[in-house]
């Protein structure tokens, strides 16, 4: 961006080309206030250069004026005066909230983050998505017609770059900016950055074209004459007051026509085109009518575009003539109106607002801008779903957010890392651990923000959480954990009633490797389950009593239970279908006893806990569990310590703790009371002989005062 200075003194640089536009139509406080930033802004730059030789602050004084020609105002002015500043220079952006005020300062962030952003692929589908996130990023529409004047400057200044720079920058023009011009219907805007862009993409192609183009001016000009001077008597003769003009094609038009509709260079010139500017919507179709008297109408070239609308809110009508000497003309009728809009788009409103409204806030100019757009259609029946579709574009309810490989993603408004991961794909999603927004960890709940960089950590072994299905936004993400916690509910509920059914044989005396499938058969005759595995969820889930069951299988309802039944073994690693109560967290070594809740499988208590008391004196909701030797598996218990208030305590039981072989999990002091302290542990042990060593060490550490085990 920079160069050394060069040889020749630079010429001063004055605010004077950008006050000459301005004055027309800002106050003088705004016009001192433009001032100001340049001044700033030149000191900023002081001893910048562009490319070209000239002083840096050549450029946003020239983007700024460029602004000034669209009439926006003061705000986004100053803001692109000082565009580049926070980025290249050492003014900072609290030095220009203090000069300027939140607006500016929010205007030049917008521009800087969309500086920031890179765009690498080359596929037609991701630049939509780019264009999308611009539009989503920059959230202030000012924001966007200042980058969009920076890429016109820069596109006109495009000479002093190197072959390779010009070629990059006009692909990027053409892919990203130029139809943002147009969503915006900054037409004009729109026409040069497509003019510049084929320019420095195809210089050969552009320079036979313009030869040719002027070779052909002259007699263009001839048969342009020839015409009006039909038209506008027959259109007169019908009653209509019309100005017309026989519009110039631009290059890139011609080209782009020649491309799509693989015509020559002269069938394409011999299309003449003129526009036809009328007072109001019934006099279009005056005109429209008029006209089709004069030439033959081109069957299946007549477009209404007053009726429907281009989403940009362009309206005219379109027709196309057989001309006097055969050759085609291509006509544009439309009120003033839609004059405005189709050439400055959303520009127009700044351009061509009534002097006596004050300069308010820019999402009202939008708003304006949107619904002066609604009443100039307010007939046509799809007013509603034409705004809408501007509102997405301009306004998106969607985040973009990089893979890191650089494609961009689409998700809603609130997506997390989880839906990220679930939208590249189900594995990821299952998989998932932990998340990396823009190179740094974050939580799985964090919402994503446009322009994010994601990354997701996978581990194999890795499955879905349902805490997930509190942040987890999109239809997608929400319908695969939901459906994976399911079929695991499921699997693990039958193989729980296995273990359940056969509990319940034994204690009736029969072994369950007893049981034959004539037994199974007979019992799902005329039973609701349609399979064994059915009835075995059933039981695993607490829909059906085990007992119960039994005795179907072994016909003897009248079958008594035996003394000293044997209670089904839990091993930790049960997962959805057992689970552990969180009131008294049982660890292996307590004894235990299981609470069936109706369809959600077991929930291992203590024997001991409160909570449990009510169940205890009806059979039918709780089962004798007992642990299995040598789980394997960690179990979390809540540990309260009051110590004495010594520096250095909080590392000296940390300490203990790893020494005792276990981890912490969490830890929370509370407020110190003068001498004590209460420190609330979770620690993961393997069982009650675990828990036991755990203790005893930290009875050793003398600031020790009381330890208890939390539960309930
Ligand atoms: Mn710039």
């Amino acid at each position: 961006m920079t160069t050394p200075a060069p040889a020749q003194i630079p010429k001063q640089v004055t605010s004077e080309p950008l006050l000459a536009v301005a004055s027309s139509y800002l106050r003088h406080a705004d016009l001192e206030a433009l001032e100001r930033a340049f001044q700033m802004a030149s000191r900023a730059h002081e001893g910048q250069f562009r490319k070209s030789g000239d002083p840096y602050i050549t450029h946003p004084l020239s983007v700024a004026t460029i602004l000034a020609e669209w009439h926006l105002d003061a705000q986004a002015l100053v803001a692109a005066l000082l565009h580049d500043t926070v980025e290249d220079t050492a003014l900072t952006a609290g030095d220009i909230l203090r000069q300027f005020g939140k607006s500016v300062s929010e205007l030049v962030d917008g521009v800087s983050k969309l500086d920031r952003l890179e765009f690498q692929t080359e596929q037609q589908a991701q630049a939509e998505n780019f264009r999308k996130m611009l539009l989503a990023m920059a959230r202030d529409v000012r924001v966007i017609m200042i980058k969009l004047a920076d890429r016109l400057h820069n596109m006109r200044t495009l000479d002093a770059m190197s072959g390779d720079k010009q070629r990059r920058i006009a692909r990027e023009t053409l892919d990203i900016y130029s139809p943002i011009a147009n969503r915006l219907g900054l037409h004009r805007v729109f026409q040069e950055l497509q003019d510049l862009g084929f320019r420095f993409l195809f210089p050969n192609r552009y320079q036979v074209l313009t030869k040719a183009i002027k070779a052909a001016r002259g007699n263009r000009r001839e048969v342009v004459n020839k015409i009006l001077l039909a038209i506008n008597p027959r259109l007169t003769s019908f009653g209509v007051e019309a100005q017309v003009t026989g519009r110039e094609k631009h290059l890139s038009s011609i080209y782009n026509k020649m491309l799509d509709k693989s015509l020559s260079f002269s069938q394409v010139l011999d299309i003449y085109g003129f526009r036809i500017l009328v007072k109001d919507v019934p006099a279009c179709y005056l005109a429209l009518g008029a006209l089709h008297t004069l030439y033959k109408p081109i069957p299946g070239k007549f477009k209404d575009y007053i009726a429907i609308p281009k989403a940009n809110g362009y309206q005219s009508l379109h027709t196309t003539l057989f001309g006097p000497f055969g050759t085609p003309i291509e006509i544009q009728i439309r009120t003033h109106e839609m004059h405005k809009i189709a050439e400055a788009g959303v520009a127009s409103h700044w351009l061509y607002k009534s002097s006596d409204t004050p300069l308010s806030d820019v999402q009202q100019k939008t708003h304006q801008w949107l619904q002066s757009l609604l009443e100039y259609q307010s007939e046509s029946g799809d007013a509603v779903e034409f705004l809408e579709h501007i509102k997405v574009d301009l306004f998106p309810d969607a985040v973009y957010v990089f893979t890191p490989k650089g494609n961009i993603k689409s998700l809603p408004r609130g997506a997390t890392p989880v839906d990220f991961a679930y939208d590249v794909h189900t594995d990821v999603g299952h998989r998932c651990v932990a998340a990396k927004i823009n190179n740094e960890l974050a939580p799985l709940r964090t919402p994503l923000s446009n322009g994010d960089r994601v990354e997701i950590i996978t581990e194999d072994n890795a499955a879905p959480n349902p805490a997930w299905l509190n942040y987890a936004v999109t239809a997608k993400a929400r319908s695969k954990i939901r459906h994976y916690l399911r079929t695991m509910l499921l699997d693990e509920s039958v193989q729980l009633g296995q273990r359940l059914l056969n509990q319940a044989l034994r204690a009736l005396k029969a072994a369950p490797e007893s049981i034959r499938d004539a037994q199974w058969e007979q019992l799902l005759k005329g039973d609701r389950c349609k399979t064994r595995a059915e009835v075995l969820a059933e039981i695993g889930l607490g829909r059906r009593l085990n007992v119960v069951v039994a005795r179907t299988l072994l016909s003897r309802s009248d079958l008594p239970v035996a003394e000293g039944q044997q209670s089904i073994t839990i091993r930790g690693s049960e997962g959805i279908a057992v689970q552990f109560a969180h009131c008294c967290r049982p660890i292996p070594g307590d004894p235990i006893i299981g609470i069936i809740r109706k369809g959600q499988g077991l929930l291992i208590h203590t024997q001991d806990c409160r909570a449990i008391r009510q169940y205890r004196s009806d059979p039918d909701k709780w089962v004798d569990v007992e642990w299995e030797n040598a789980t394997g598996k960690m179990f979390d218990v809540a540990i309260k310590l009051m110590v004495l208030n010594r520096r250095g305590v909080l590392a000296t039981v940390a300490s203990a703790i790893a020494n005792a072989q276990s981890n912490i999990d969490s830890v929370s002091i509370a407020k110190p009371d003068g001498t004590y302290t209460e420190i609330n542990f979770t620690v993961q042990v393997r069982d009650r002989a675990h828990l036991a060593i755990l203790q005893h060490q930290l009875r050793e550490i003398p600031e020790v005062v009381r330890m208890t085990r939390v539960q309930n």
